[in-house]
């Protein structure tokens, strides 16, 4: 072979251009490495469904005519790092070029380039053929202002791609966004689709793993497992979510149930960011249902700004803040992790629901992300680093140019706003309404203060007194700090005196 062709873990694209045609000079190579399983602990379901999935789509491109080398974690010629391996099968082959696909992670980019440099053979990057936009499109289009608001990029992207617009190019519906229309609390019907994911045993592999001594949390439910592992299956789970669950997706999006952990989300990001779906396909298919009158305008516009607007705007805002982001922290946080977030074990009921299901599904939803477990993480103080570490281990869908801007941008606020405008966080109040977590809770969601006074409401006043310096001048916290101010000086001291206890006791709260 004179040319060979690096496939990442997550660049299982059937479509890419490089597959258009077989070539019996090119050899494609996938591997599974010790490197990628320990960068971070992670989930057993991420390793494993990574694994599944790529061993699928090596078996798919054989299928298809295409020459593959696998290299396996436990293939005794298998030296655990990309490069070492690049090296070694370099030298078997006799190649003179490498190809890959640019990584999406500032991580393997970095190394693959600074490695590839010191080469005597040729490299190529290519695309990866995937995102809508260039890595460098959202440093571009804020240029020169401090604050980099996603509503602004969001339009841009729809004039630019042409999506939900009427056909003078003003957005659908007159707005370009229906969230008021949107985000109520779910009463428990309509009733939420049925799961019909496909569940795939793979309990040798995961055996395998394990004997390799491969670290990892979460339940593997290696006999029962419902990610998509191929472009059919995810495909399928597309199809299903435009049928069943898009119409709500709107109304529904930020509430919460301990009934119905998925209510109406997609589930789609595991295979989006493993690139078994294209972006385009996902909102073309959505706007479809719109358009044929199946799903309200505020339902589709809400779903495909989260894909044409969030999830294109975060990963620009990573490549134009790495290296470097994954170490701010512009409210100095430095509080450990409670033991719970490995367990779940934790008296706060919606805490409890939401790491405990994320512990055994390696997936929770945007607001059981944000507005529970960020939400704590924030008035808690809890250190940023390590609390970036733990979402990008813990999710199926975790994967750091995601994964770090959602973390440590919008739910942490440690870039001191540059992402978000305002500190995503809330007292008992917003979590009692937008879910059934607070009945039931061991704590009582309307009292501040006492043993049984719900954690989020002393902890929240506390949080915002604490940083008065930095957050009491920023116009969206007004009311807030009007109210603050307002606050009798011994029931202040009150909320800090149990904010405090809290806070010394967080591994037993
Ligand atoms: P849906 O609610 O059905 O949304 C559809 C799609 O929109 C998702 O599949 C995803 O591709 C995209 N999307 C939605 N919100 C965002 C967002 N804020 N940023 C980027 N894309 C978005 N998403 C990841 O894909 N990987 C992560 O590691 C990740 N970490 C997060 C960490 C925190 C602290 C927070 C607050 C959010 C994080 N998100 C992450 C965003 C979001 O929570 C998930 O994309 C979503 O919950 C995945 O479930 P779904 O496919 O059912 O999404
Ligand atoms: Fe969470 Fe407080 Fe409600 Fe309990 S009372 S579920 S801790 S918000």
């Amino acid at each position: 072979a004179q040319t060979l062709r690096l496939i990442l873990g997550d660049q299982l694209n059937p479509r890419h251009s490089w597959f258009a045609q077989r070539d019996p000079g090119v050899v494609h190579v996938l591997m599974e490495v010790r490197q990628e399983t320990d960068y971070v602990l992670h989930h057993a379901q991420k390793i494993l469904a990574i694994f599944v999935a790529m061993r699928d789509f090596a078996r798919q491109l054989r299928e298809a005519g295409h020459r593959v080398r696998y290299i396996a974690l436990d293939d005794p010629s298998n030296r655990q790092s990309i490069p070492d391996n690049l090296a070694a099968l370099i030298r078997h082959y006799g190649a003179s070029r490498l190809e890959w696909q640019a990584p999406d992670e500032w991580r393997l980019d970095t190394q693959l380039r600074d490695w590839a440099a010191a080469q005597p053979f040729e490299t190529c990057v290519v695309d990866s053929e995937h995102f809508l936009a260039p890595r460098d499109a959202v440093a571009l289009h804020f240029r020169g202002r401090k604050q980099w608001l996603m509503e602004h990029f969001y339009r841009a992207m729809r004039q630019r791609h042409r999506v939900l617009l009427t056909s003078t190019g003003e957005p659908e519906g007159g707005q370009w966004n229906f969230d008021a229309e949107n985000r109520k609390p779910w009463p428990g019907t309509p009733a939420p689709p049925p799961d019909t994911r496909p569940s795939h045993d793979h309990r040798a592999l995961w055996q395998m793993i394990e004997t390799a001594g491969v670290g990892s949390f979460g339940a593997p439910h290696a006999d029962c497992f419902r990610w998509p592992l191929n472009r059919d299956e995810a495909l399928a789970g597309l199809e299903h979510f435009i049928a069943e669950a898009l119409p709500h997706f709107g109304e529904f999006e930020d509430a919460m149930s301990s009934h119905s952990p998925r209510l109406f989300h997609s589930q789609l990001s595991f295979a989006l960011n493993v690139k078994m779906l294209h972006p385009r396909e996902v909102i073309d298919a959505a706007e479809a249902a719109y358009r044929a009158g199946h799903a309200p305008l505020a339902a589709a516009e809400g779903f495909v700004r989260q894909i044409l607007g969030w999830r294109e705007y975060v990963r620009g805002f990573y490549w134009a803040h790495m290296p470097g982001y994954e170490a701010q922290n512009a409210l100095g946080h430095q509080t450990p992790l409670p033991d719970w977030f490995w367990t779940g074990r934790t008296r706060m009921r919606c805490l409890q629901r939401a790491i405990g299901q994320s512990l055994d599904d390696a997936w929770a939803h945007h607001i059981q992300r944000l507005m529970v477990i960020g939400n704590f993480a924030l008035l808690a103080g809890l250190d940023p680093a390590t609390l970036h570490r733990w979402y990008l281990g813990i999710y199926i869908d975790a994967f750091e140019w995601v994964e770090l801007p959602n973390t440590v941008g919008m739910s942490q606020f440690a870039d001191g706003g540059r992402l978000a405008t305002k500190p995503y966080v809330s007292s008992a109040a917003y979590i009692d309404r937008m879910s059934d977590y607070c009945k039931g809770c061991h704590y009582d969601r309307k009292a501040k203060i006492g043993e049984r006074a719900c954690p989020f409401n002393a902890l929240y006043w506390d949080f915002f007194a604490r940083h008065e310096a930095t957050l009491g001048h920023n116009p969206r916290l007004g009311m807030v700090y009007r109210q603050l101010r307002k606050m009798a000086e011994p029931q202040l001291d009150a909320l800090q005196a149990r904010a405090s206890s809290l806070k010394r006791g967080l591994d037993t709260i």
